[in-house]
């Protein structure tokens, strides 16, 4: 570590928060450049507070830092401050480790952890003097891999990277580097020849190998490779042990206060319910659980690396965790020693969770979440929540005997088939919610007023989800629907029991348009960038006028990308992906939904989604069993 930084003094005195750019965090692994054969950047394009708090990101710094033969580095979004000065001032952009500049490595990983970033990929691109266009980068230039969700349909940002890896990182990064360091060693690299062969590579998709034609109507006719050694189809990777992968039991432990300042347990992998909105539901299937002995010995290391004092448990549903409350007891016990408090999102609300939740934090008083997603019944069942009414009016009644006395209540507006009455159902489940309260709380026995809080968002279908053939309204309707819900709440329930907030619907449309774009999208967010569009995400960096005009100079609709219903048999643009679970699978979900049928949960019986073909989790484990 040479202690050299990239911002002068005097650049990091102007910025806000420079401790975002120095690194040197506990945590940080150091190597000396010059003794590696491979440098890899490592970049999550949002803002470091956000990108520090990312778990997959820790997971394969560890992983890739195992190797002696390659160094993997940090970079994130510059924020708006610094950005301006560093386009002034002619600064490249660098990795917090070396403080060197990105152009100098040989590979930059940027993950894809949700649409609205796809402009600071392009922001990161750029303020690394690297071309936006894969065709364009010369050999000295570094190879742009992507991973991460939204790499399940890549096609909008498919002309920014050389390659995507769609799976599981800890599955095959190993054998990308061992075949371009072979190829550096024995001097067969070069960019096109790596490229080449890379595409071998199970779960590697090159977008320049591929040739995509359109129909007259627009849709996608032909997606082909342009060599016959290139996969037709690329087969997402799964990692089925994950007690003998890769865990970063030293993690980093940011400066600044990163939006998830705590240490992280990821106790399993997938989900068991199949929520027919929920992309992350069906993509990390199937449900992997990691062995109990093996969470402790992580919990214990990581609390002794860093010396946080919070730990996290993360799943996508925890209580489904079969031994939680094992866990709990050691973490408990142990937590209590040290003074550390324990924070379980995701999980259900029922009285075995109250319970946990009593037990593991103190949280009495603040606010409990609920997430029913649908308001009507008829609206879960269509969604497949897999949540009655009593479900959550039972949990609420827990809820308010545990001592709690505000709600949170979380619902999607725009929902397949919505009708008024799915819509007037939410506050009038609130206020069945706020009733329960005075219902179950004598009144000499309670802590004041309940408060029930309504916070609604807009839809977005995702691709490889049964909703996937689903349209999305105009942004008028969605306000419109938005409205419906206020003008119940203030016409037919106490308002001082109830609030509302909804989100505004203009991001969710363009978030649309890219979760199930094309190719002919690229352009768009190219112009986008030029008239001054980044970190969309953040509403105060959001400009509607500007993507509006955007689409308008590159003669691309976006109604074309939101507003259809897809015939079932309409060809995507992520179509070439094998993702495990079956076309039919989703084309079966999205009837049952329309028939308004609920489908089983993974252990309460398999439904045959495709995905026991990876050979392992819930689909073998239980009534799954052969
Ligand atoms: S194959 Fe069956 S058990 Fe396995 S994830 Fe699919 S539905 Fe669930």
């Amino acid at each position: 570590m040479t202690g050299k930084l990239a911002l002068s003094d005097k650049v990091l005195m102007r910025v806000e928060k420079s401790a975002r750019y120095i690194g040197n965090e506990i945590g940080m692994i150091k190597k000396d450049p010059d003794d590696v054969l491979i440098r890899f950047a490592f970049c999550f394009p949002d803002v470091y507070e956000i990108g520090m708090s990312h778990l997959g990101i820790q997971i394969l710094y560890e992983m890739f830092n195992r190797r002696d033969d390659l160094y993997c580095e940090r970079v994130y979004s510059p924020w708006p401050d610094l950005h301006r000065i560093m386009k002034d001032e002619g600064i490249p952009l660098f990795a917090l480790e070396s403080q060197d500049p990105i152009s100098d490595f040989d590979f930059l990983g940027i993950t894809l952890q949700y649409e609205m970033c796809y402009t600071n990929v392009l922001q990161v691109l750029d303020l690394a003097r690297i071309p936006f266009h894969a065709t364009d980068r010369g050999e000295d230039d570094p190879i742009v891999c992507g991973g991460g969700p939204c790499t399940y349909n890549p096609e909008p940002i498919a002309d920014f990277f050389d390659f995507f890896f769609i799976g599981e990182g800890e599955t095959e990064y190993d054998h990308i580097f061992d075949l371009y360091g072979s190829m550096k060693r024995s001097g067969t690299y070069s960019r096109s020849a790596f490229l080449r062969e890379v595409s071998h590579i199970p779960g590697v998709y090159v977008p320049s190998l591929y040739e995509v034609s359109y129909n007259e109507d627009g849709t996608v006719s032909d997606f082909v490779p342009k060599f016959s050694d290139v996969p037709a189809t690329v087969v997402r990777q799964v990692e089925m042990d994950l007690d003998n992968s890769p865990y970063p039991e030293k993690p980093l432990v940011p400066y600044v206060q990163a939006t998830q300042d705590r240490v992280v347990l990821e106790i399993m992998r997938g989900c068991i319910r199949g929520c027919r909105f929920c992309q992350a539901g069906m993509l990390y299937r199937p449900t992997r659980q990691r062995n109990v002995e093996v969470l402790k010995k992580y919990a214990i290391s990581m609390l002794d690396a860093t010396g946080q004092d919070e730990i996290s448990l993360s799943s996508l549903s925890s209580s489904d965790y079969e031994a939680l409350p094992e866990l709990l007891d050691f973490l408990i016990d142990e937590c209590t020693k040290r003074k550390v408090n324990i924070s379980l999102p995701s999980l259900r609300i029922d009285a075995f969770s109250l319970d946990v939740m009593d037990k593991v934090a103190d949280v009495k008083k603040s606010s409990i979440t609920f997430a029913p997603e649908g308001g009507s019944q008829r609206m879960r069942d269509v969604i497949n929540k897999g949540l009655t009414v009593s479900d959550i009016l039972q949990g609420a009644t827990e809820a308010f005997k545990g001592g709690w006395t505000k709600v949170k209540l979380y619902f999607m507006l725009g929902l397949p088939g919505e009708r008024e009455e799915d819509m007037t159902a939410i506050p009038d489940l609130a206020d069945e919610i706020a009733m329960c309260y005075y219902d179950t709380i004598p009144k000499d026995q309670r802590n004041g007023r309940v408060r029930v809080t309504i916070s609604t968002s807009f839809f977005v279908p995702k691709p490889f989800t049964p909703f996937q053939w689903a349209p999305m309204e105009e942004a008028t309707e969605y306000k419109r629907r938005a409205h419906i819900v206020k003008d119940r709440m203030h016409s037919e329930h106490n308002a001082k029991s109830i609030s509302y907030q909804y989100h505004e619907p203009d991001v969710t449309l363009l978030e649309g348009v890219f979760a199930r774009g094309d190719r002919r999208i690229a352009a768009v967010i190219e112009k986008a960038y030029e008239k001054g569009c980044f970190f969309d995400a953040w509403t105060e960096f959001f400009h509607k006028d500007l993507w509006d005009q955007s689409f308008e100079e590159c003669g691309v609709d976006p109604d074309f990308y939101t507003m259809r219903e897809r015939p079932i048999e309409e060809k995507f643009p992520w179509d070439f992906i094998d993702c495990g679970i079956t076309r039919a699978f989703l084309e079966r979900e999205w009837k049952r939904s329309k028939e308004e049928v609920v489908t089983p949960n993974c252990r309460m019986g398999c439904s045959g989604c495709g995905i026991r073909k990876y050979g392992g989790g819930v689909c073998f484990e239980g009534k799954n069993k052969v």
